[in-house]
C-alpha cells in the first residue's frame, strides 16, 4: 500500500501525541516505585506489578475481572466513538503510521516516489535506500522489541542479560532475537494487515457499531452527487469534487465515501486530506468528520442512547466491585495445605499432630520480619519445622513455603475430622486467616 503522507491538524495533532507515547512507552520500563517496576507483565513468573501494585497468580480473580471490566470499557467506548481508539492510541497504528511510515516517507518519498522505487531495477540507488530503509526499521525493531521484553522481565533483568556475555543468557538473546525480528517482519511486510486482517476488535466493529455512533465519516448529504471541479463551469453537485485525496492518504486502501467499513481504522488522513481540499475549494471543511449516521442523515447530535447507558450501568457497577475488592484484598496471602499421605501422630505426651505445607506470599513493598501464624478458636499450636523462634520472616514481594504441625491435646479434639481456622499476624494485626482440617482419633 503507497499512502500519500497526510498533512493538516488531525496528523499534527497525533504527532504530538506520538512524541507522549513514545516517551511513556520507552520510558515506563525505567520507572521504579518502591525498588520494583512501575510496570510488569511477567507471564513466565505470573507476576503482574500494575501502577505499583503487584498481582500473582493468587489473584487470578481480579485478573479475571480486570478483563471483564476492560472489554466491557472497550464495548462503551466503541458503542459511542467507534474505532478513536485504532487511530489515536493503538500501538500497532501509532508503531506502523507514525513511525516506520515517518521513516518510509524520509528515506523513500513520498507516495509516487516509493512506487517508482519500487518498480525500479535494483540499481545503485535502490539498494542504497533499501538497506537504509532496513537497517533503520531493524533498530527500531530491536528497540521496540527489548523494550517489550522489558516490561516482561524487568529492566534490570534486561540489563544483566546485555551486560553478560551472551552464553550465559541463551534463552534471554534468543527471546531478544526472536521479539526484534516479530517487529522487523510485521513493520516491513505485514504492516496495515494487523488492523483489516489480524485484529478481533477491528472485526468487531460489525456488531458494536450503531447509527448514533461517532466514526470517521463522509458527508454524503452534502457531498453528493460528487462532481469534478471544471475550470469556469457552474458548479451543481454536491461538494466532493472527487478528487480522490482521501483515498490516496488512506493507509489501508478504502475509500470512505463507499460508507463506514471494518478496515477503517480511524486515522483521520482522509478528513486532513479533505479539509486542505475543501480550503481549496473555499467550502467549510468537515466534509469527511467525526460523525455519527444520525448526524449525517437527519442532522441530530451526538445522544447518549439507551443501549450506551446500559452499558455504562454494567460498567459502573463492575468498576465499583472492581474497586472494592482491588482495595480489599489483603497483602500478604497464607495457603495451608495437608501433607498428603499422612493421617495423624500420637505423640506420648498427649497430644496429636497433623503436618502441613504452608506458603506465605507477600504482595506488598514492605519487608515482615516477625509474622506468626495462630490457630483460631481451638486449643491448639503451630511448631515449624526447624524454625525454633516460630517467627516467619516475609521479604518484599516475596515467597516463603514452611512445613510446620499444628499440635493439640487428645482430650481437646472434638471430632475426628474437625474444622480449624489459622490466623496470620503481624503483632496483633491478623493479616489473613485461612481455614483447613485437622484430623485426629476421638476417645470413646
Ligand atoms: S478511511 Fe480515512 S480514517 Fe479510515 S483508514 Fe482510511 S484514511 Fe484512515
Ligand atoms: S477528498 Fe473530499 S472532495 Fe476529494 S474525493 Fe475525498 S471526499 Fe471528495
Amino acid at each position: 500500500m503507497f499512502a500519500y503522507k497526510p498533512r493538516g491538524r488531525f496528523y499534527s495533532a497525533r504527532t504530538l501525541l506520538t512524541y507522549l507515547y513514545l516517551i511513556l512507552f520507552f520510558g515506563l520500563p525505567f520507572l521504579k516505585y518502591k525498588g520494583e517496576p512501575f510496570l510488569l507483565l511477567n507471564i513466565i513468573e505470573r507476576k503482574f506489578v500494575v501502577f505499583g501494585f503487584v498481582f500473582w497468580s493468587q489473584d487470578f480473580y481480579l485478573f479475571g475481572i480486570t478483563m471483564i471490566l476492560f472489554v466491557v470499557f472497550i464495548i462503551v467506548f466503541t458503542v459511542a466513538f467507534g474505532r478513536l481508539f485504532c487511530g489515536w492510541a493503538c500501538p500497532q497504528t501509532v508503531f506502523m503510521e507514525m513511525v516506520f511510515r515517518k521513516i518510509e516517507y524520509w528515506i523513500d518519498g513520498d507516495a509516487p516516489k516509493q512506487q517508482a522505487l519500487q518498480r525500479m531495477s535494483w540499481n545503485e540507488e535502490k539498494i542504497r535506500k533499501r538497506l537504509t530503509k532496513w537497517v533503520v526499521f531493524y533498530v527500531v525493531s530491536f528497540l521496540i522489541g527489548n523494550t517489550f521484553l522489558a516490561y516482561v522481565i524487568g529492566m534490570d533483568e534486561l540489563k544483566i542479560i546485555i551486560s553478560d556475555p551472551w552464553g550465559m543468557h541463551v534463552k534471554g538473546f534468543l527471546a531478544m532475537l526472536v521479539f526484534s525480528l516479530v517487529f522487523f517482519m510485521l513493520y516491513l511486510r505485514f504492516r496495515e494487515q494487523v488492523c483489516t486482517v489480524v485484529c478481533p476488535y477491528g472485526r468487531l466493529q460489525g456488531v458494536l457499531l450503531d447509527r448514533y455512533s461517532v466514526v470517521v465519516a463522509y458527508d454524503y448529504v452534502r457531498g453528493e452527487p460528487r462532481e469534478k471541479n471544471r475550470k469556469g463551469a457552474e458548479r451543481k453537485g454536491g461538494d466532493c469534487v472527487d478528487c480522490n485525496l482521501c483515498v490516496h492518504v488512506c493507509p489501508t486502501g478504502i475509500d470512505i465515501r463507499n460508507g463506514t467499513q471494518l478496515d477503517c481504522t480511524n486515522c483521520t488522513a482522509c478528513i486532513d486530506a479533505c479539509d486542505f481540499m475543501m480550503d481549496k475549494m473555499q467550502k467549510p471543511r468537515g466534509l469527511i468528520r467525526y460523525a455519527s449516521e444520525a448526524n449525517i442523515a437527519d442532522g441530530k447530535p451526538f445522544i447518549i442512547t439507551p443501549r450506551l447507558k446500559a452499558y455504562i450501568a454494567v460498567l459502573l457497577v463492575l468498576l465499583a466491585g472492581w474497586l472494592v475488592i482491588l482495595f480489599s484484598r489483603s497483602s500478604v496471602d497464607m495457603e495451608v495445605r495437608k501433607v498428603a499421605g499422612l493421617l495423624y501422630q500420637e505423640r506420648v505426651d498427649g497430644t496429636v499432630t497433623n503436618l502441613y505445607n504452608v506458603m506465605f506470599l507477600n504482595k506488598s513493598h514492605n519487608n515482615y520480619d516477625r509474622l506468626h501464624v495462630r490457630v483460631l478458636g481451638a486449643d491448639a499450636h503451630l511448631e515449624w519445622v526447624g524454625n525454633k523462634d516460630s517467627f516467619i520472616r516475609l521479604p518484599k514481594e516475596g515467597m516463603v513455603r514452611l512445613t510446620g504441625y499444628i499440635v493439640m491435646k487428645q482430650n481437646a479434639v472434638k471430632e475426628r475430622q474437625q474444622k480449624l481456622q489459622l490466623g496470620l499476624y503481624h503483632g496483633d494485626h491478623l493479616l489473613q486467616s485461612e481455614k483447613t482440617v485437622f484430623l485426629a482419633p476421638v476417645e470413646k
